[in-house]
């Protein structure tokens, strides 16, 4: 039989693990990966942390060596971008002018970084973080007592104000809800993260609306609706993600917040989409669900190739996320949702506690705070779906692991 060909467009983080998931799991023919970026497949999450403050190569988190590539029959080609796809033909073409076959075809193409259309977007310095050349760029302009100023509440602003005032930088952040991450966290934690980061000299103001940017060339201040200027050396915008959904969008496949897939990660026949791209059929909440995390990365790849193979596994479960900010470490479990009752395990004054958010009884949502050694347990106790008393999930001295065990 001849060799049949995958292939995977996008060489992040999604990307290379769909390659590898697919050799693991018995793929024997032809896997082409192509990648629009310079680099090989590399992890995001250390560009807005160890990258801008110790000077890391953004790459040290190759996510692959390099001879992985090789010794695996992947074929890794960077610098190429996939321009157009022909689904009836099953063919696409490179912005080279190339064309390519696909038996298989897995769409990983990611997000970009949402933009301002504000009057002087456009100077020089007014940046935004979504890969290693920005994380480069960004982290040679952090130079102590620069005046950078964040655009967003969100996890990027935050963990970049975090990084700019390790390097000596004046942060200002600004954010146009009256609450910090207001889709992600419950009121009270975000509360607790605007007084750490203003403990640290961050200027934070909440509900500001930015009007536009002044400077010559480059960035010299960020002007406020109110009028306000603010002196910028760099501004950082971080406001969300997009989905790349162009490619799929044109070739005619369904597209709705994200490359609309079911919950196999099938888009189509022989097409797939995985990672931050894809909006798919969550077999934990039953609703259509496009995450844009590392956990999601690693896992929808292998419920992907299993599909592939002629598996029948179904992708999703209780959301896992993280962010690290100053020596804070959060994590998040479960998708934020309106909770009847929240219950604060520790105390928040020794800077390690869990808030749990509750519905008829049964934790549905968790944030840990320099509380990683609970994530398990708690993950396990959204999974059972119990109803447990309010007070139990509270004490301290009844470990977590035994309350699960007790009630599962
Ligand atoms: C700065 C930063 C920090 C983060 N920190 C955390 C964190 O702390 N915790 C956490 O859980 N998550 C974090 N994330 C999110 C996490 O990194 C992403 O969810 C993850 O990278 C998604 O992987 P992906 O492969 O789906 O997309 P991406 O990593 O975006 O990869 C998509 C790739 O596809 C390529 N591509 C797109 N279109 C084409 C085309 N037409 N042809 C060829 N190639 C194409 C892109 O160039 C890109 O390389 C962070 C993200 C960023 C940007």
């Amino acid at each position: 039989m001849s060799q049949r060909t995958a292939v995977i467009v996008g060489a992040g983080q999604a990307g290379a693990r769909t390659a590898a998931a697919l050799r693991k799991q018995g793929w024997q023919d032809r896997i082409l990966l192509l990648g629009a970026e310079e680099e090989p497949p590399y992890e995001r999450p250390p560009l807005s942390k160890q990258v801008l403050t110790e000077d890391a190569d953004p790459n040290a988190g190759g996510i692959y060596a390099p001879d992985w590539y090789a010794d695996e029959a992947v074929e890794l080609r960077v610098g190429c971008r996939v321009e157009s796809l022909d689904p009836a033909a099953r063919r696409l073409r490179l912005a080279d002018g190339g064309v390519e076959g696909w038996d298989v075809l897995v769409l990983a193409t990611g997000c970009e970084a949402r933009r301002l259309s504000l009057p002087g977007a456009g100077l020089d310095g007014v940046v935004s973080l979504r890969t290693a050349a920005d994380a480069r760029a960004l982290r040679s302009h952090l130079r102590p007592g620069a005046d950078v100023v964040l655009i967003g509440g969100g996890f990027i602003g935050l963990e970049v104000a975090a990084s700019a005032r390790r390097r000596g930088c004046n942060a200002t952040l600004l954010e146009m809800r009256p609450q910090l991450l207001e889709r992600a966290l419950p009121a009270r934690l975000a509360r607790y993260l605007a007084q750490r980061h203003r403990r640290e000299g961050v200027d934070l103001r909440l509900g500001v609306g930015v009007a536009g940017f002044e400077g010559d060339g480059g960035v010299r201040a960020v002007r406020l609706s109110d009028g306000t200027r603010l002196p910028a050396d760099l501004v950082v915008v971080g406001v969300g993600g997009l989905p790349n959904v162009g490619l799929a969008r044109a070739a005619g496949l369904p597209c709705d917040n994200g490359i609309r897939v079911d919950g196999a990660c099938r888009v189509a026949e022989d097409i797939y989409a995985v990672g931050d791209c894809a909006c798919f059929d969550d077999s934990w909440s039953g609703r259509p669900v496009r995450l844009e995390s590392w956990e999601n990365a690693e896992l929808a790849p292998q419920a992907a190739a299993k599909a592939i193979l002629g598996g029948t596994e179904r992708h999703g479960g209780v959301p896992w996320f993280w962010t690290d900010q100053y020596d804070l470490n959060l994590q998040l479990l479960g998708l934020k949702q309106p909770v009847a009752q929240e219950v604060l395990r520790g105390d928040p004054d020794s800077g390690s506690f869990c808030l749990l958010g509750l519905v008829e009884g049964r934790v549905t949502t968790a944030a840990l705070v320099n509380a990683g050694r609970e994530r398990r347990p708690l993950k396990r106790l959204i999974e059972a779906r119990v109803a447990l008393d309010p007070a139990t999930l509270a004490d301290i001295d009844r470990p977590l692991r035994d309350v699960v065990s007790a009630a599962t």
